[in-house]
């Protein structure tokens, strides 16, 4: 899975690019330190500068069993500059590609103006 060299936060496959730090994801293996979020290894399956909407799909995510937790810039001290109002939707790595499915499903209805 791809990781943001600044922040070190790991992306579901598919993603190109850090939100938060607008820089392009490498391979792990192209870091120094292996990547570490927490013992739970939680990944990034979606970013948004609308909280709302991470609330959303967290609430969908876990009415179809599938553990979610939302992660705002507010809440995380890495020095990144400029945005503030990124906020991430983190599920477990096993759940990660469930999720991605059923993001990318509730999406395709939302688009549905
Ligand atoms: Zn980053």
């Amino acid at each position: 899975m791809p990781v943001c060299p600044n922040c070190k936060y790991e992306y579901v496959e598919g993603i190109k690019l850090c939100a938060d730090c607008n820089v392009e994801l490498v391979d792990p293996s192209d870091l120094e330190k292996p990547v570490v979020l927490n013992e739970k290894d939680w990944v990034v399956v979606y970013s948004t500068d609308q909280e709302y909407k991470a609330e959303m799909l967290k609430d969908n995510l876990e009415s179809a069993g599938i553990e979610a937790n939302i992660l705002s810039q507010q809440d995380h001290n890495f020095p990144a500059p400029g945005n503030f109002s990124v906020v991430k939707l983190l599920v477990k790595k096993e759940d990660a590609d469930s999720a991605v499915a059923f993001i990318e499903d509730t999406n395709k209805e939302s688009k549905e103006e």
